[in-house]
């Protein structure tokens, strides 16, 4: 027996489910579920998004006994709906739509009306008693077929058709008469014909067969190929293809078609939420070309189908626990359901939505928690415009408020444009500007930071789509005229060309001209509530990485229990409120006169040695300058970087913080330029030959693999000891001034070696007994621990000798990759994108963890380190510490905590609760098979 391809929904029951997505797409597994919970759903049926693989696998043929499947239930439904296919009397009319598991909207084709043709469209009139809208019907049909199926180019029957409109002085397309349509269509005919070279096809069962092909087709089109990409839906079959009996919007003013949300999309309120318009199909509520209605105003003109409506809302939500977006037709009063899925939302919503389900009890907690996006919680995370400066200017304009947040910009007109200049790097901050968007602009969209359009309501594509990007979008501003030829719009008479800035508030629907300030966002009411059941749900602990006491309280603000990386070598620019080169200037002496300083005493030493008198005085009395610039460098910098820990300290009220010791090549820190050096020579009264030699001598060619991390300390210990000095003196001051807790974390970077840290760790052990009794202070008072960071593969797989010395291990993941992958950090941007369109890696392993590569060093450090120290301390603080599938893994994987900016905690923090949840989940199926 062949397998089934084809699912039928209709007469009260449907051979399909909600949970056969993946085999009818969403649109087709969400029309049965509709059928079998009994809600008025035109019959049809479903062809399965296998056959769409089977389609591209067997060279664009259909699989054995497919066509008798379709037939088959074609006769079921004539059979249903009491009508046949391309009946002369009664016709059947059917619509040819795509759907896909995971929704892509309007990426891929849809024929509608399909089974007119001239005979048919004598029945339908007959039946409907509307001439006008049967030829409507048609020429909508022929444009369609034309366009999707047959490749014939819209434009050229829009163009036409305006031409007819010209004609008769018609303002609009439903201003014309049955006669003038009939004319459209003749027209129509011609330009399929000389488009095709064929003649338009009467029978239905080749316009089937020719529109499904089209919809299977357009799986692989460029615009959904791209949608993939940018939303990362990968893994699917195909699309499905839905084969649906039409019902009719246009057939006056008794019918009516809309989009609806069952709550708020934007703000995640508990209101029917939605648009509609009387006398028109679909795809003219999308299209944005006729303002549509709020649906309350249903209420008013058809109470029977809004009262309806409003309990189809109620059922749906009661049954599928989540916000649902619906698409419903009237055809003269009687109402249709044509759609239901779960409907995108902006993260505020998400995270309302999520907070008051559980309140209405129809989710628990856990289902909640996975609801939310982690990456969407950015959205709340950034900053919106300052309420304070808003309320005293006026908004040059004003549109719908279609995607909230807040987006200054540059003003580009077209989408290509958007790219190119985003992508050349002439503009990072782009506002696209269009009269209204359509599918093709996807690419223009993903790189801009705001989306504006004069036309197009709050279900239009660009508020759709904006939303779900999470881009701020003000739609459908009637107060913009865009001229694309100039590249201009004028507001209300002012002139705005392209490249000027535009500040744009898609939470209140407002244009300003010029650059707006920004206020950081609230952080309590429904998303503190969920970050409270994150937090009470994860088991993975979150840090921060901060180098500042201000950046470590917003860290606090955001939820870190502690700051898991302070880079201190950012501590050695200039900082606000001190005089320039406070910092820079004795850091850089210190670098200057170390070598020289090394040398000398190895020289010295040496002299000692042979005991040649006039040598070790020669040699002493070179020593004494740099010997005492080296020490005076040192001697300032301290008081920085203890002023600097004591505020940190302080912020971090009691929580503990991992202090890195000197991290990155010297040569970075030192004065490139004439003007610099100078200043240098001028300050140490040396000749500025002598600072230009030096930098030359600090020159390395691969900086990365160079004299960093802890290979400075070994080589400058004073270095080490001056940092250790600073953090201990600080925790001891803020313990006793401020009656703080302070827990310091010393980390010791690049380690490769156990031997690097057997010495660095004696260095640092050294330094803190001296100032412990010099301050008469002790470990009871400091409990302070020593640990490493795991950024070398050498040290991941000696991890266990590694961890019979270090406390903690921090797996600097940026640079464990660099060094894994042998990916350099500053230069692989240019071909790991390509490798990624390329399908090498799956993501940017710096921005993804790779965890099948860099991931298996971590785990294994993790196994071998704890095998020789159970005790030991695990974190992770390269850039993947904020980017949710890597915090996951890191759950998995059994580290301690996580650590990342502190704009991500929020992030981390959620995607660690869904680490617990769907680890649930995974030993629950376990154990069931
Ligand atoms: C790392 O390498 O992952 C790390 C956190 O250190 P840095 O980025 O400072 O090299
Ligand atoms: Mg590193």
């Amino acid at each position: 027996m062949t397998k089934k391809f084809v699912y039928f929904f209709g007469g009260g029951k449907a051979e399909g489910r909600t949970e056969m997505k993946a085999l009818l797409g969403g649109k087709g597994a969400n029309l049965a579920e509709m059928t079998n919970i009994g809600l008025p759903v035109p019959p049809g049926f479903t062809i399965s998004t296998e056959v769409c693989d089977l389609y591209y696998k067997n060279n664009k043929r259909y699989p054995a006994g497919m066509d008798e499947q379709i037939k088959a239930n074609l006769v079921k439904l004539e059979k249903v709906m009491n009508k046949k296919f391309g009946d002369p009397k009664d016709p059947l009319l059917v619509s040819v739509r795509s759907g896909a598991a995971i929704s892509m909207p309007g990426m891929m084709d849809t024929v509608l009306n399909l089974g007119l043709n001239e005979k048919s469209l004598k029945g339908l009139i007959k039946l409907t008693g509307n001439e006008r809208m049967g030829w409507d019907a048609y020429r909508r049909f022929i444009n369609m077929f034309g366009d999707v199926v047959m490749g014939v180019p819209h434009h050229e029957f829009e163009h036409a058709l305006t031409g007819i409109k010209k004609k008769y002085r018609a303002k609009n397309d439903t201003d014309l008469t049955a006669k003038q349509l009939k004319e459209v269509v003749s027209t129509y005919l011609k330009i399929y014909k000389k488009g095709t070279k064929e003649n338009f096809p009467s029978d239905p069962m080749i316009q089937l067969k020719k529109s499904t092909h089209a919809v299977f087709s357009s799986w692989n089109n460029p615009r959904a190929i791209k949608y993939r990409k940018i939303n990362d839906i990968k893994g699917l079959l195909g699309t499905a293809v839905n084969v649906q009996t039409m019902v009719f919007g246009n057939m006056g003013d008794t019918s009516g078609t809309g989009v609806c949300f069952t709550r708020d999309p934007s703000t995640g309120e508990d209101k029917f939420y939605g648009e509609y318009l009387m006398n028109a199909q679909g795809e003219d509520v999308v299209a944005g070309i006729r303002t549509p209605l709020p649906i309350s105003q249903l209420a008013k003109t058809d109470k029977k189908s809004y009262t309806k409506l409003v309990a189809i809302r109620n059922k749906l939500e009661n049954h599928y626990k989540d916000m649902q977006d619906v698409e419903f037709t009237i055809e003269q009063g009687e109402l249709y359901m044509l759609q239901t899925r779960t409907g995108k939302r902006t993260a505020a919503a998400a995270v309302k939505m999520a907070v008051d389900m559980v309140k209405e009890k129809r989710i628990s907690i856990e289902t909640a928690l996975m609801r939310i996006d982690p990456n969407s919680l950015d959205q709340l995370l950034h900053p919106m415009f300052d309420p304070k400066e808003i309320a005293k200017i006026k908004p040059a304009a004003s549109g719908l408020p279609a995607s909230p947040g807040a987006a200054v910009g540059h003003v580009v007109f077209s989408a290509d444009e958007a790219e190119k200049l985003y992508e050349s790097k002439k503009y990072q901050n782009i506002i696209l500007t269009r009269i209204e968007t359509s599918p093709e602009d996807i690419g223009g969209m993903n790189v801009s930071k705001g989306i504006l359009t004069a036309r197009g309501g709050m279900t239009s594509h660009a508020a759709v789509v904006a939303r779900g990007m999470g881009k701020c979008c003000v739609a459908g501003s009637s107060d913009l005229i865009i001229n694309y030829k100039t590249k201009t719009m004028t507001i209300k008479g002012k002139t705005i060309k392209q490249g000027d800035v535009v500040s744009l508030d898609g939470s209140a629907g407002n244009i300003y001209v010029g650059k707006l300030n920004t206020v950081e966002p609230e952080l309590t009411g429904t998303f503190g509530r969920i970050m409270k059941w994150a937090d009470q749900t994860r088991r993975l602990g979150v840090r921060a990485n901060s180098d500042t006491p201000h950046d470590t309280e917003i860290a606090v603000e955001y939820g870190a229990e502690g700051i898991g990386l302070t880079r201190t070598e950012h501590m050695f620019f200039d900082h606000p409120g001190e005089k320039a080169g406070t910092r820079i200037k004795p850091f850089r002496q210190m670098i200057m006169v170390a070598e020289k300083v090394k040398i000398l005493r190895e020289d010295l030493e040496a002299a000692k040695t042979t005991e040649n008198a006039k040598e070790i005085a020669k040699l002493e009395k070179e020593l004494a300058k740099p010997l005492k610039q080296y020490k005076d460098a040192l001697a300032a910098l301290l008081p920085l970087q203890r002023k600097d820990f004591e505020g940190i300290f302080k912020a971090l009220k009691g929580r503990p913080c991992t202090v890195r010791l000197l991290d990155p090549p010297l040569h970075e820190f030192l004065p490139h330029e004439i003007k610099g050096q100078s200043e240098m020579a001028k300050m140490m009264n040396i000749p500025v030959k002598e600072i230009q030699q030096t930098v030359e001598s600090l020159h390395e060619f691969n900086p990365m693999l160079g004299h960093r991390g802890c290979r400075l300390g070994l080589t400058y210990p004073e270095v080490t000891q001056m940092q250790v000095r600073a953090i201990i003196e600080a925790a001891i001051n803020v313990k006793r001034n401020n009656r703080i807790k302070v827990l310091p974390e010393i980390m010791v970077p690049l380690i490769g070696h156990v031997n690097e840290l057997t010495i660095t760790k004696d260095q640092i052990e050294e330094t803190i007994a001296e100032t412990f009794k010099n301050k008469k202070a002790s470990k009871t008072e400091i409990p302070y621990l020593i640990g490493t960071m795991i950024e070398i593969p050498r040290a991941a797989v000696t991890a266990d000798k590694i961890a019979e010395v270090a406390e903690f291990f921090s797996f600097g993941t940026n640079d464990l990759t660099q060094m894994g992958c042998g990916f350099s950090r500053d230069d692989a941007g240019k071909f790991l994108t390509d490798y990624v369109k390329m399908g090498v890696y799956e993501y940017d392993p710096f921005q993804v963890l790779d965890q099948d590569g860099i991931g298996k060093f971590v785990d294994t450090a993790v196994r071998l380190g704890r095998k020789t120290n159970p005790k030991l301390k695990t974190g992770i603080c390269g850039e993947h510490g904020g980017e949710p599938m890597s915090v996951k893994f890191c759950h998995r994987v059994g580290l301690n905590y996580v650590s990342c900016s502190p704009y991500r905690l929020p992030i981390a923090r959620l995607a660690a609760a869904q680490a617990v949840i769907e680890e649930k989940l995974a030993n629950k199926t376990k154990k069931k098979k």
